[in-house]
């Protein structure tokens, strides 16, 4: 921003606005002034124009006129979250006194301090945070050579988690997470896996004793309590830790113990995967991700869970098959299915209430929340219990039923406590319902009682002072004044008053009306605020008990809310495999992927809103013996579809879902690798095909015999030789050295040759027949190559020339003639002999059509203008 002016010479608030400034430069500075946060010099003209404020002029500094612009407190929210989410980061700098204390104390302003800044990690606001979406901050520290510790912590609900990992892993930490904010040290901040991809990243440096500072906000000796933690892992916690504390002036919100993540539990999915599978958002605008097409949840919590679910799914057989027996009981017991999502509909955050309790930023919906929420938690856990019997409740849903009702649950006393109907702020009044607390209906009796009293004494004074039309009025600053009309009111200024509690005392003259006071009136008046302030501390003290209540059971509150959102996933997922046909995969423990009746669930979604044809299902089988499937077949023919729809099966699968399909056998994977549609770095700068390349290495290099590949058209960003002979080499190196289960789609169809030579390759190809000189895409894949290419009826459908594509036919006729003879597998071509020791390079094979015999070919004297006749001439002469 621009510079800030010299403090020299300021006032004594501007004094107050300069320091806060000064400890806070990368901030806008919301400085409060009564009933507005104000945004001075700098911060004005930014703040102002990202806000559409209008800048205004207040006062001078330095000679000048200070800029400033200005939002109201009640508003602020919506100005938070438009200046988040443009980038910003905002100090709030509060008034930390009354202008009265400060009166009372002699000094020249209120004090203000800055008390919180706010970041997009860090807000705890309902209207800043995305409901279905965690909102991390994750902390990263270089941890030896070649390895990360990182942390992170979702400060709205209080999850904490940290993981080491090699370094060149981080980019699919990132994707998987989609953190908020992220902090890294110098060295990472600047690197070249964070600055391309538009994360918000702070510096920061970790602090020393990163293990004893981390243990000690925890209240443990050592973090050894909570599982084994590398010292990065430590140092990124203490550093995410120490942020927090720096921006929310000093405390921490209430965090649940860190879970350390091996990561090796989870399925190894890198960015590009993410990206091409569209598994949390869609890429190319518009488009439904995953998350979309299969959320059936009905909490902000649940969809939290499946996001989590789906963007970490599982690696490790057991605890992927005890979600599946939770969806299957579900998917059987439809009455406790109902009851479920009967209790689930409409119930509250409670994690995000509890992450508002802890830091005293909350509102008094908040503890309505966690009222209502754990009642639904407990009609929740009746629902299972009622359920026992047989089939047996499922292990997951047993310990969920646990949880649902936890020990020293505040409901019951947040039940009685709180009113019907709450205020939307706690300073409003009215939180606490009556008869919860003795004493708070004693004191909002006198405060009833002293409001009847001036009722009372409104028609006492109207006829003592004999004006009818007398009305006693609150004034902001002068408290209750009786009102006479001006007429009245010249006739009371000129009488002398007898003496007396109800003698008039004139304070306000208006033009058609007087005000006065008397004696009773002013006792009343300060009988009234003094029960007014004493119930509303009574209120705000009887708010702080319960706000002890619910934060004494925080941790099994936390986990109450836990377990509604996994039994709302579970419940989501039997609700989709009731309603759209998807079964439970059976999981072996052999390298196995046996689909019938597949479904791209997205496409399949897609396709029904928009009430076109019906999705046609497809089967796939990568079993030992046919583990690669070269699939052949024109664009648009569905091959992308097919190859995502496959890859998704084993995201939800071991996400603990169902998948969409008749029946599928999917052997565990370990790592999926996804490289269908257009590779595009669009911040990297890299060329397409040098990304191709670099995404295909990274398969080569990491590829394994329990990995998943889908590739598509692996080659396509080169010369078409160039590209033949990687896509080749990539097909051989992943069916006899990787081993993995791989669906390899390809446009060269010469590549199907090679299905002799290799054993485990399973050729297939997308049906599509001809129709009266068109293409009809079936969508249905079949065993066998495709017979051609099908490019030059796709180029027709797409609109090109008649006469463009009727050339084209004529060019590919004469080129086929040429090239045939040339049989690959004879030898003739190097590509295609036995790979020789040190070279790799292919020779350009000699298939070169007379260009001047096709040019002639191509001509269709019938379908030509005299003119374009001529042209034609001119040309082949040309090319003679
Ligand atoms: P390709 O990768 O072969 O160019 P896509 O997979 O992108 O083709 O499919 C093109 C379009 O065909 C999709 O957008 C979809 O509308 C339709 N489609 C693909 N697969 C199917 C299917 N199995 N059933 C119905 N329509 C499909």
């Amino acid at each position: 921003g621009s510079p800030i002016p010299s403090a020299a010479g300021a006032t004594p608030a501007m004094a107050q606005w300069f320091a806060a400034k000064a400890a806070h430069p990368d901030a806008l500075i919301f400085f409060r002034m009564g009933d507005f946060f104000e945004l001075f010099f700098g911060d004005a003209i930014t703040g102002g124009e990202a806000l559409g404020l209008a800048v205004a002029h207040r006062g001078e500094h330095g000679g000048q006129p200070i800029p400033m612009a200005g939002v109201p407190v009640h508003a602020m929210e919506a100005y938070l979250a438009r200046l988040i989410r443009r980038g910003f980061r905002v100090a709030i700098c509060e008034q930390m006194e009354s202008p009265e204390q400060a009166k009372a104390r002699k000094a020249p302003a209120v004090r203000r301090e800055v008390v919180r800044i706010v970041t997009p990690a860090t807000v705890t606001e309902e209207s800043l945070l995305e409901g279905a979406r965690p909102s991390w901050l994750l902390a990263l520290v270089p941890d030896g050579a070649d390895r990360v510790g990182a942390a992170w912590l979702d400060v709205s609900t209080g999850h904490v988690c940290t993981e080491g990992l090699p370094a060149a892993e981080l980019g699919a930490l990132l994707a998987r997470l989609d953190p908020a904010e992220v902090l890294a040290p110098e060295a990472l901040a600047g690197g070249d896996v964070l600055t391309p991809l538009g994360w918000v990243v702070r510096e920061a440096s970790p602090p020393r004793e990163g293990a004893r500072l981390a243990a000690e906000a925890w209240g443990v000796a050592s973090l050894d309590a909570f599982g084994s933690f590398s010292e990065g892992e430590a140092a990124a916690l203490a550093m995410a830790l120490d942020y927090v504390r720096a921006t929310s002036g000093g405390s921490l919100p209430r965090l649940a113990p860190p879970e350390c993540r091996g990561g090796e539990g989870t399925l190894r999915m890198d960015a590009a995967t993410r990206r091409s599978l569209e598994i949390l958002k869609a890429e190319r605008g518009g488009k439904d991700c995953l998350l979309a097409a299969v959320d059936r949840t009905l909490t902000a919590a649940g969809a939290r869970e499946l996001a989590a679910r789906l963007a970490a799914p599982l690696a490790e057989a057991d605890p992927i098959s005890a979600r599946h027996d939770a969806v299957a009981f579900l998917l059987a017991a439809t009455t406790v299915r109902g009851r479920l999502r009967e209790a689930l509909k409409g119930a509250p955050d409670m994690a995000r209430a509890l992450g508002r309790l802890s830091v005293e930023r909350f509102f008094p919906r908040d503890l309505a929340a966690l009222r209502d929420g754990l009642a639904r938690a407990e009609a929740m856990r009746t629902a299972l219990s009622e359920a026992a019997g047989v089939p047996p409740v499922p292990p997951l849903l047993l310990a969920a039923g646990e949880a649902l009702l936890p020990g020293n649950s505040p409901r019951a006393e947040l039940a009685r406590a709180l009113a019907a109907e709450l205020p939307a702020r706690l300073e409003e009044g009215g939180v606490v319902g009556t008869g919860y607390d003795g004493e708070l209906d004693a004191l909002r009796r006198l405060r009833d009682d002293a409001r009847g009293a001036i009722l009372a004494l409104q028609m006492d004074l109207a006829q003592a002072w004999g004006v009818a039309s007398l009305k006693i009025r609150h004034h902001q600053q002068l408290g209750f004044l009786a009102e006479v009309p001006a007429a009245a009111g010249e006739v009371l200024l000129r009488q002398k008053p007898e003496p007396g509690p109800m003698a008039p005392v004139h304070r306000q003259s208006m033009a058609n009306a007087h005000r006065f006071t008397c004696g009773a009136l002013s006792d009343l008046d300060r009988k009234l605020s003094q029960a007014r302030d004493e119930a509303g501390k009574r209120e705000a003290m009887v708010v702080r008990h319960l706000r002890k209540l619910c934060l004494d059971a925080a941790a099994g509150i936390a986990a109450a809310a836990r377990a509604a959102a996994e039994v709302d996933v579970h419940a989501a997922a039997a609700e989709l495999a009731a309603f759209g046909g998807w079964c439970q995969p059976e999981m072996p423990d052999r390298p196995d992927f046996c689909i019938t009746g597949g479904r791209h669930p997205v496409v399949e979604s897609a396709l029904r809103r928009n009430r076109g044809p019906a999705f046609v299902p497809n089967d796939a089988d990568l079993s030992p013996g046919r583990r690669l499937c070269l699939l052949t077949g024109p664009n648009m023919a569905g091959k992308s579809t097919y190859l995502r729809q496959n890859a998704l099966m084993v995201v939800l699968a071991q996400a603990g879902l169902f998948v969409p399909a008749e029946s599928a056998r999917i052997g565990l994977v370990d790592r999926l690798f996804s490289r269908v549609g257009t590779a595009d770095d669009i911040a990297g700068g890299r060329s397409t095909f040098m990304v191709e390349m670099s995404e295909t290495a990274a398969v080569l290099n990491l590829a394994g015999p329990r990995s998943f590949v889908v590739l598509d058209e692996v080659g396509r960003g080169t010369a078409t030789w160039d590209g033949l002979a990687i896509a080749w080499a990539v097909l051989e190196a992943l069916h006899d050295r990787l081993r993995s289960r791989t669906l390899f789609a390809t446009h060269f169809h010469e590549l199907t040759a090679l299905a002799g030579k290799l054993p485990e390759l399973a050729p297939a190809a997308m049906k599509v027949r001809e129709h009266r000189g068109q293409v009809v895409f079936q969508h249905l894949v079949g065993p066998g190559a495709s017979e051609r290419s099908w490019g030059l009826h796709v180029a027709r459908l797409a609109g090109v020339p008649r006469e463009v594509v009727g050339r084209a036919e004529t060019v590919l006729a004469s080129l086929e003639e040429r090239a045939r003879g040339l049989d690959p597998l004879s030898g003739e071509l190097p590509l295609f002999a036995a790979p020789a020791a040190g070279s790799a390079t292919p020779t350009q094979p000699a298939v070169e059509a007379d260009p001047l015999r096709a040019a002639l070919e191509g001509l269709d004297p019938d379908a030509m203008a005299p003119r374009e006749a001529l042209e034609a001439l001119y040309r082949l002469k040309s090319m003679f």
